[in-house]
């Protein structure tokens, strides 16, 4: 089981904002920003690149509902603003082998990232 795995059946706690069928949302435990989420599929898929066709929708669903919990907090505007990241193997900052995204915001945020 991956971590995430653990906080999505409720055995390890989070700070969770967001919980439907296909997906969860909760904070990231080291932020990296004053907002900092994680949106999680229930199904492991360990990274973006492993992805298969049949996985479209839930992929698809990942950034909806980053749009609608940004909206929920409300940061879903063009003054505002909002960054989604993933991760994907080593050289790509990937930590964590189940696709994940993060959603940061609250601060000014630069480019190109490190
Ligand atoms: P990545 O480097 O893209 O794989 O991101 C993994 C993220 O998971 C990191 O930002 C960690 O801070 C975060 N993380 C690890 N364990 C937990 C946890 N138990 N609760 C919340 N976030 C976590």
């Amino acid at each position: 089981m991956t971590i995430f795995q653990r906080i999505i059946v409720g055995e390890i706690p989070a700070d969770i904002l967001h919980d439907d069928g296909h997906c969860i949302v909760f904070r990231d435990i080291n932020p990296q920003a004053p907002i900092h989420l994680l949106i999680v599929p229930k199904k492991l898929i360990p990274r973006v690149g492993e992805a298969a066709p049949e996985d479209q929708t839930i992929l698809g669903h990942l950034l909806l509902t980053a749009g609608k919990v940004a909206a929920d907090l409300g940061i879903n505007s063009t003054t505002e603003g909002f960054r989604l990241v993933i991760n994907n193997g080593r050289a790509g900052g990937e930590a964590v082998p189940h696709l994940h995204v993060h959603l940061l915001a609250g601060r000014p945020l630069t480019w190109p990232p490190g």
